[in-house]
C-alpha cells in the first residue's frame, strides 16, 4: 500500500510537487495559508494543518522556516522539509523533529517547478538516507549525515547561479549601449560559459593545493581587465555594482601579494 503524503504550501513549487506525488499514485492531501491558490487536481483540500498532518508523509514547501516553523507539531509522522533555508535552520529543524519523534529528511530542490517529476529534476537531500517520497520529485542524491549539507550545497550552487546571471545580464546591458541584441549576443555567452565550467576542475585542485603559480593569465592582468570593465559600463552610464566589487575585491588580493599568481589566489582573500 502507498503511503499518503501531504503537501503544505501551494506556491508555484508546492503546487509542482503535489502534482508530481498523484502522478506517483500517492493519496494527496493539500494544504496552503490562504484559500485563493487552486487546488491541484486529484489533490483533497484540508482547512487545518492538524488534518494535514494525519498523513503518513508530510511533505512542506513553504516561502522560508520562519513561517513554517511556527506550524510544526510532534503530530507529524515524518517530515520532508523542502523549505529554502541556511544550513544551521536545517539543522536545527533536524534536532527539533529528533526531540518530538518525528522522523525527519532535509532536502532542497535544484529545479524549477516546470522539471518536476522529470529526471532533469534534482533534490539534494542530507541526514536521514531515507529519501521517502523524493524519487516523485526527481532524482534524489544523498549529500551526507550532516542535515545541514543539503542547504549548504543549496546556497553554494544558487551563489554561481546568482552570480553568473548577473554578469550574463550586466553583459547584455552593456551590449545593448553598443547596439547589440540579446539574441545575437546570447549564443556567445552560452558557449563561453561552457568552456568556463570545463576549466572548474583544474581551479579547485589549485584551491587545494594553494599553489598559484600560472602560465596562463596572472591576477594582475585580470585587475586591469576588471578596471577597464568598471570604465566601460560606467561610460555607457550603467549601474556599476558587479564589475566594481569583483575589481574591489581582486584588487585586495593584488595587493596581499598575489598579483602574479592565478585567479584561484582570489580565494585566499574571501578567506580574509
Ligand atoms: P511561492 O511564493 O510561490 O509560495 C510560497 C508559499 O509559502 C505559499 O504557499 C504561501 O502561502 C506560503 N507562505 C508564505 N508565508 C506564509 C505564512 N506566514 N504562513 C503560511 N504559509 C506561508 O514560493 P515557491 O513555491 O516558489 O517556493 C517555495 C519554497 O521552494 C521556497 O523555500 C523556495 O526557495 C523553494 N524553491 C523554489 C523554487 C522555484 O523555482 N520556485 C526552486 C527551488 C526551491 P500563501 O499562498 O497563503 O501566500
Amino acid at each position: 500500500i502507498k503511503k499518503t503524503v501531504s503537501v503544505l504550501g501551494l506556491g508555484l513549487m508546492g503546487s509542482a510537487l503535489a502534482k508530481a506525488l498523484v502522478e506517483e499514485g500517492y493519496e494527496v492531501t493539500v494544504w496552503n495559508r490562504s484559500e485563493g491558490k487552486p487546488t491541484p487536481a486529484n489533490t483533497k483540500r484540508v482547512k487545518t494543518t492538524a488534518e494535514a498532518f494525519k498523513s503518513d508523509v508530510v511533505v512542506t514547501c513553504l516561502s522560508t522556516y520562519d513561517v513554517q516553523q511556527p506550524l510544526l507539531t510532534n503530530e507529524i509522522k515524518t517530515l520532508v522539509n523542502l523549505t529554502s533555508g541556511t544550513p544551521e535552520q536545517a539543522r536545527a529543524t533536524a534536532q527539533w523533529a529528533k526531540t518530538n519523534g518525528v522522523e525527519y529528511v532535509d532536502g532542497v530542490i535544484m529545479a524549477v517547478p516546470q522539471q518536476i517529476g522529470t529526471e532533469s529534476a534534482r533534490i539534494l537531500f542530507s541526514g536521514n538516507e531515507n529519501h521517502y517520497v523524493l524519487d516523485a520529485f526527481g532524482e534524489p542524491v544523498h549529500v551526507g549525515e550532516d542535515a545541514g549539507l543539503a542547504a549548504s550545497y543549496d546556497l553554494a550552487l544558487l551563489g554561481i547561479m546568482w552570480a553568473t546571471f548577473g554578469g550574463y545580464l550586466q553583459a547584455v546591458a552593456l551590449m545593448g549601449t553598443y547596439g547589440i541584441a540579446p539574441a545575437l549576443f546570447t549564443p556567445m555567452a552560452a558557449g563561453w560559459l561552457n568552456e568556463l565550467g570545463a576549466m572548474l576542475p583544474e581551479m579547485g585542485a589549485v584551491t587545494q593545493s594553494r599553489n598559484y603559480e600560472t602560465d596562463v593569465s596572472a591576477l594582475d592582468i585580470n585587475v586591469s581587465g576588471l578596471r577597464l570593465l568598471t570604465e566601460a559600463n560606467s561610460e555607457q552610464g550603467l549601474d556599476t555594482t558587479i564589475p566594481q566589487a569583483l575589481h574591489d575585491l581582486f584588487e585586495r588580493a593584488q595587493r596581499s601579494g598575489h598579483g602574479a599568481h592565478s585567479i584561484a589566489s582570489v580565494i585566499e582573500e574571501i578567506r580574509k
